[in-house]
């Protein structure tokens, strides 16, 4: 692994933990020559199904662009990364899960919306909001209503 900061080869690996639920491996590095400190993070790398969107076209999976959403939804709100690394995790593994080699968008929001309900609830209602894109108040007032209960 090559050093971001001055390219050299030559880094030593200085503490090395299991994050996202045992999904990755946290690695710090240091770099022997200028000895600055950098983070990798390692995970299998898996196939995932493609996504249907809703105008029937397909993409790849898209993980940036779900973490992307995730952290909007959390801005300002007291949820770690690490929390947000395994709730990444844990969708991937229910897409996987489902076995297909294609799944639905919409199956990928509502895997989120569950994700973020656990984890932060205005978080949720942010990413709920903009996602459902909530017809009218009533909508709203019924999404609240659910975390109420
Ligand atoms: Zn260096």
């Amino acid at each position: 692994m090559h050093c971001p900061f001055c390219s050299a080869t030559d880094t030593k690996v200085i503490d090395s933990r299991l994050v996202a639920d045992g999904h990755q491996v946290r690695r710090r590095r240091e770099c022997m020559e200028c000895h600055e400190r950098f983070t990798t993070f390692e995970g299998a790398e898996l196939v995932m199904p493609r996504v249907i969107k809703q105008d029937g076209t397909r993409q790849p999976f898209d993980e940036e662009k779900l973490r992307g959403g995730m952290l909007r939804a959390v801005e300002k709100r007291p949820v770690s990364m690490d929390e947000i690394e395994q709730a990444l995790s844990k969708i991937k593994s229910l897409l996987r899960a489902t076995g297909e080699r294609e799944v639905k968008s919409e199956m990928i929001g509502n895997f989120m919306m569950e994700q973020l309900m656990a984890m932060d609830k205005v978080a949720y209602i942010r990413f709920a909001s903009v996602y459902r894109a909530f017809e009218d108040v009533s909508q709203f007032g019924e999404a609240i209503a659910k975390l109420q209960k």
